[in-house]
């Protein structure tokens, strides 16, 4: 089963993946994280990419693609996968379907999350992840501190604010492009059947791991785990 996550950054798409992920054994495949962990480690490959991450821009698609494409070869994800910011512009979302194609798949099921501007720009600036690769655990320093400042409450190590999480500029110009280039796909997904869209809110009180329990008891039954 391939699930994809939709929706604009701080909306919760990486806490939501990550719960499906933890209770249904499938990679949570973030190409964000990907990136992030080869600028870390200075491949060529994180030197390009971080060209444009720094401005907030996406990364092209002869790299984006092509390393999705490898990543879903990966043995952990024949059962299932949840793609965590994948496709971001119809280009993307076509060539996802030729690669799933040609394997025999498709995607299933596309959880959109929405939230109301103003908490989007507060929970990026708030949000603070964990700095072990293994972990990546996600905070918000108002909706959902750890319990030790800066220490991740679940593997000890130290959090960190994303570079891109602290340009206000670069937060507008990638909330931009969501709706310029990725918001499209809304209308393609729903086109499918597929869609399922989500509102995210402190003010109704829906967060991310919320919607995460409805889809688990939902997809639950239909799927073998494991
Ligand atoms: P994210 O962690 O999903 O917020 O992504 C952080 C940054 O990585 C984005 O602002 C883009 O620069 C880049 N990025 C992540 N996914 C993609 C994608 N599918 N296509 C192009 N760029 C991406």
């Amino acid at each position: 089963m391939v699930i994809l996550m939709l929706g604009a950054q701080g909306t919760g798409k990486g806490t939501v993946a990550g719960l499906l992920s933890e209770k249904l054994g499938w990679p949570q495949i973030s190409t964000g994280d990907i990136f992030r962990k080869n600028m870390k480690e200075e491949t060529p490959l994180g030197v390009e990419a971080n060209k444009y991450m720094s401005k907030g821009e996406l990364v092209p698609d002869e790299i984006t693609v092509p390393m999705v494409a490898n990543r879903l070869n990966e043995e952990d994800a024949q059962a299932g996968a949840i793609l965590d910011g994948f496709p971001r512009n119809l280009a993307q979302a076509e060539k996802l379907d030729e690669i799933l194609q040609e394997k025999g798949k498709k995607v299933d099921l596309v959880i959109n999350l929405t939230s109301p501007k103003n908490e989007i720009i507060t929970r990026i600036l708030n949000r603070r992840v964990c700095s072990n690769q293994a972990c990546k655990t996600t905070y918000n320093l108002t909706m959902h501190p750890p319990k030790k400042e800066g220490i991740c409450d679940k593997c000890g190590a130290e959090l960190v604010q994303r570079g891109d999480d602290s340009d206000e500029a670069a937060i507008q110009n990638r909330l931009n492009i969501y709706d310029e280039k990725t918001l499209p796909l809304v209308e393609f997904y729903s086109q499918k059947g597929v869609l399922r869209t989500e509102e995210i809110s402190e003010k109704t009180g829906r967060l991310g791991k919320d919607v995460a329990e409805d889809i688990l008891k939902e997809i639950k039954g239909d799927i073998k785990i494991g």
